[in-house]
This record gives structure tokens, sequence and C-alpha cells, in this order.
């Protein structure tokens, strides 16, 4: 990280998907942390910063390449995030130069409860990781998954299970010609994602605190599959 640059600067120019009134508050400074090599919000509580980086610690080296590669953002909320949930993940992937992409991650007080953090970073980082695939690993592993789970299903968390749930209701309508493709491939491609990540962040965090007791999944098999349409070695 020697040339890595000390203070990023980011504006309407940099961080276009800010444009947003409720996202203008990704605008501004992030200063690298050395331990780390991820930039925070200029003003953030050292103490939130501390906790941050030595949860960072404990990810797959693979996710730290990445955060490093990408120059991570990351900010801190009282309450909830901008989108309303715990943590947020944002990026513009539909831009061409990693600048313009320009991830971030925002962390509300939520998910500085005991026991949720390293769940919680590690799901947002996921998101970075998955969106970084190729479009036919990405696609293996969605059909992995699809070929892997039935209307029995219990997924990992609560939170995936409302994806899936809506996948499923789609397909079945799909089928009958009642809802349009894009609906369709929404579902599929919202579940497969958000399911990926929780999938992670339960493997990565034990004791995660939103693990469904009654998961049907085999987390051993969907390592097995992260490992090889992915190259994921958790
Ligand atoms: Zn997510």
């Amino acid at each position: 990280m020697a040339n890595s640059k000390k203070i990023l600067e980011l504006g309407p120019s940099q961080r276009r998907w800010a444009m947003p009134r409720h996202l203008q508050r990704f605008w501004g400074q992030y200063a690298l942390n050395n331990e780390s090599g991820l930039y925070f919000a200029r003003g953030s509580s050292a103490a939130r910063v501390q906790i941050v980086v030595e949860t960072f610690k404990k990810l797959p080296p693979q996710f730290a390449a990445l955060c490093h590669e990408w120059k991570l953002t990351v900010s801190f909320a009282e309450g909830w995030t901008a989108t309303g949930n715990a943590s947020t993940f944002y990026a513009d992937f539909s831009q061409s130069s990693p600048a313009d992409i320009s991830p971030h991650v925002e962390i509300s007080e939520q998910s500085f409860k005991p026991g949720v953090i390293i769940g919680h970073l590690a799901h947002e980082v996921a998101h970075l990781f998955w969106r970084t695939r190729t479009f036919e690993q990405k696609q293996a592993y969605r059909i992995f998954l699809a070929n892997s789970c039935s209307a029995d299903t219990v997924e990992v968390t609560a939170y995936v299970q409302d994806f899936l749930k809506e996948y499923l209701g789609t397909l079945k309508d799909f089928a009958r010609g009642k809802v349009h493709p894009n609906l369709h491939e929404g579902n599929f491609n919202r579940w497969t994602e958000e399911s990926f990540c929780d999938t992670v962040a339960t493997v990565l965090a034990r004791k995660h605190p939103d693990r469904s007791p009654a998961c049907t999944i085999s987390v051993k098999q969907r390592r097995k599959a992260m490992a090889e349409f992915l190259q994921l070695f958790i």
C-alpha cells in the first residue's frame, strides 16, 4: 500500500451514485487507515474505527485484497443507514472505471450490538466480491443455488428467506406466463446475491445472531460451490 493516497476526496464528479439527496452524506473526505488499508470518513469515531479494523482482520485475505484494490471507503451512521438497514453496501457497477464505481460500506449503530459486527461487515464486503466476479462465475453459482433449493428450503437467515420466497413466487407465475421476464430475473439475481452474502456471513460469524435455527442449507456444499465456481476459499 506504499503508493496509496492518504486522503480520498470524493465529490459529485467521483461518486455520481450519491447524487440523490439522502446519499449525499457519502461525499467528502476519507482518510486511509494504515493498519487495515480501509478509508474511513473524516471525523469517524476512533472507537468504531478500531472495532472495524480488528474485525476486518478476521475476513478472508481475498476480501482484504479486494477492498485495497477498490479503495473501499467506510462511514458510520447513528440509528440506521441511509437505506434503512443495519449496514449497507453502495456502488455503481454500471460505470466502467473503478473510480466511478466507488464502492462504499455504511455501518449503523445497529451493527455494533454484541456479536453482530463480523457478520454484517462480511456480508457487505461479500457484495463487493460478488459484483466483481464475471457473469459466467456468478451464473454458475446461481444455477447451483437454484438446483439446490426448493419450496421447502429454509435459508441461512430470515433476511435471505424473504428473497427466496419472492423468487419462488415469481418462478410459479413466470412458468404460467404471468410475470415479466425482467421481474423474474431481478428476483432471481437479488436472492442469489443476498444468499451468497449471508452464507459468507454465517460462515465467518460462527455465532451469527440472525442465523435461522431451522436452516436446511448444507453450508459445506455451498462452500464447495463457492470454491469451485467463484474461487472463494473460506
Ligand atoms: Zn446485502
